[in-house]
């Protein structure tokens, strides 16, 4: 009989599948990396292939979805998922990848920091998190925007729009109306900073169709450092589509192939993960409870930058905000705000309630003083359920929802945020609105650590029901603050990473 492939398998290159492989790999264990993607849109495109699409596909009508899936790169991403993952949605969109780099190819690379009272029902400290996080962002290289060259700790920071910063202005000169009400320069994955193999952001704008320089995250810039250990294999093209026990476990791909190790590392993203192991848990009748972030999209004018024009900055988010709806801890929304002199026009346009010809003029005349606030919630906002295809038993189907009296707190909050916008000097434009669930790409909470039962998982993200198998996505996450949630999952799949090669068997000769 043929020995193990290697120590462990982790399955899937996104940005938790690198951060778990990254401690293992130098602890001398060999690590075999399985992803469904490959190579393919690495290579330098031109402007007008990464705008328009190789077969135009940008010129496609607007399915009113963010403009951050609208582009081509983000088309190609989201249909191979939906026409091969065997997940469907009613009243959800499910987001996925089956590419290299997963969803970090088209995020929008903000970060959020969870703190102690954000973790108080997680199976783990915050000091353990916290010193991820600090490898993470060493690693994957964060700035702050700002309107001085070093911010005043000395970290890598990327200017601030005008726009942006003439509302933080504001916010500094006027008493919020919510005493809970915060406005800060946002925290960035972009690099301020050249360094081998990717340069520093050039202020050029382009983000929304894939950063040309690298400047951008994503984790096929982990891949490609990887790959440089003896320790670690990546074999492109490899969809898991089973999961088998015996001494060891197997993985069985689409092609026919089979990989085993001890130790089997999912990381397909929550989505991608369940189908995985849609055939290992009871999944009854009620389903699997899926954690997503509630999502709104506020457009807004700022008068007094009417007719300026925009400066250069990256086109991601601006300035971060948060505020309270309730007294649990978690009843706090975080948000965004971006420039929208960079979007697509039609976009924006289409959110308005005029003709396209009038909106095209009035978006030439003010996109300089437009922004656009996103909004997100926390995931005890949701109710929405993995399901199996009750007929074959084979494909999922996630049916999408919110909490009960969610419309009566949105309007509340809705309202507060009036109040904080007219403070700020902005106009609430028409065109709010609430995303699809699954739309906000924010999943977590299937399989969460420190649960008991059937689909609960160790501090080590290890599955109850199956040892052997460990989960380090945002499965395992227990409950969904309101926070960007990619920052914690890359930290807490390289704390649990480290767990494992400190305990498990004498590394690899
Ligand atoms: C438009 C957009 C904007 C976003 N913006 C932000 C943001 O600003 N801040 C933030 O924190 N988060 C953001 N996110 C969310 C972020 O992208 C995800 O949280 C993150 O990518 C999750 O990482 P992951 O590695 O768990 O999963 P993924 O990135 O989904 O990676 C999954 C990996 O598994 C592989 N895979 C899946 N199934 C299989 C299989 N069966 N066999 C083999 N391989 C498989 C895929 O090829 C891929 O490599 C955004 C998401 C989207 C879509
Ligand atoms: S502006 Fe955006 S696309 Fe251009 S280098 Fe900076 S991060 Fe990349």
């Amino acid at each position: 009989m043929n020995g193990p492939d290697a120590d462990f398998i982790i399955i899937g290159s996104g940005p938790a599948g690198v951060s778990a492989a990254f401690p293992l790999v130098a602890a001398g264990r060999r690590v075999l990396m399985l992803d469904a993607g490959n190579d393919a849109g690495s290579q330098e495109e031109s402007r007008s292939a990464r705008v328009l699409g190789a077969d135009l596909e940008a010129l496609q009508v607007d399915d009113g979805s963010s403009p951050k899936l609208q582009t081509p790169v983000s088309r190609g991403i989201l249909e191979r998922f939906r026409g091969n993952s065997g997940i469907t949605g009613s009243g959800f969109t499910p987001i996925g990848s089956l590419a290299r780099g997963g969803l970090s190819n088209i995020w929008g690379a903000q970060v959020s920091f969870l703190d102690a009272e954000d973790i108080a029902d997680w199976p783990i400290d915050i000091a353990s998190l916290q010193r991820s996080y600090q490898r993470i962002s060493e690693r994957i290289g964060i700035s702050r925007n700002s309107n001085s060259t070093r911010s005043a700790h000395g970290e890598p920071v990327l200017p601030l729009g005008a726009t942006a910063a003439h509302v933080l202005h504001r916010n500094t000169v006027t008493k919020p109306a919510n005493g809970s009400f915060r406005l800060f320069p946002a925290i960035n994955a972009i690099l301020s900073e050249a360094r081998p193999g990717r340069a520093a952001c050039d202020l050029s704008g382009d983000c929304l169709y894939g950063c040309p320089t690298g400047a951008i995250y994503n984790s096929r810039q982990d891949v490609l450092q990887l790959r440089k250990s003896p320790h670690f294999r990546l074999l492109d093209n490899m969809r898991a589509v089973s999961l088998t026990r015996d001494a060891a476990w197997t993985v069985g791909t689409a092609d026919g192939s089979s990989f085993s190790a001890p130790r089997i590392i999912l990381a397909a993203g929550v989505l991608g993960t369940a189908a995985l192991l849609a055939n290992h848990l009871p999944i009854e009748e009620q389903g699997l409870r899926l954690l997503n972030s509630p999502t709104l999209a506020i457009p807004l004018l700022s008068p007094a930058r009417l007719l300026r024009s925009s400066t250069p900055t990256h086109s991601l988010a601006q300035l971060g905000l948060s505020l309270r709806y309730g007294d649990r801890p978690s009843d706090y929304v975080t948000g965004a705000i971006y420039e929208v002199g960079s979007l697509p026009a039609q976009s924006f346009i289409n959110r308005m309630p005029l003709g396209r010809r009038a909106g095209r003029a009035a978006f030439e005349t003010i996109g300089g003083s437009l922004l656009v606030a996103t909004i997100y919630y926390p995931g005890d906002q949701s109710r929405s359920y993995i399901h199996r295809d009750a007929t074959t038993g084979k494909s999922l189907t996630i049916r999408g929802g919110f909490a009960e009296g969610f419309d009566i707190r949105a309007d509340a909050l809705k309202k507060a945020l009036r109040r904080e916008w007219k403070r700020l000097g902005l106009i609430q434009l028409p065109g709010a609105s609430l995303a699809e669930p699954g739309i906000d790409a924010h999943f977590a909470g299937t399989l969460p650590m420190g649960a008991p039962g059937p689909f609960g998982t160790s501090a080590d993200g290890e599955l109850n029901l199956h040892s052997g198998l460990h989960i380090v996505d945002g499965s395992i996450i227990p409950d969904l603050s309101s926070k960007y949630i990619t920052m914690t999952i890359m930290a807490n799949a390289d704390r649990i990473a480290h767990r494992l090669a400190e305990t498990e068997a004498k590394p690899a000769s």
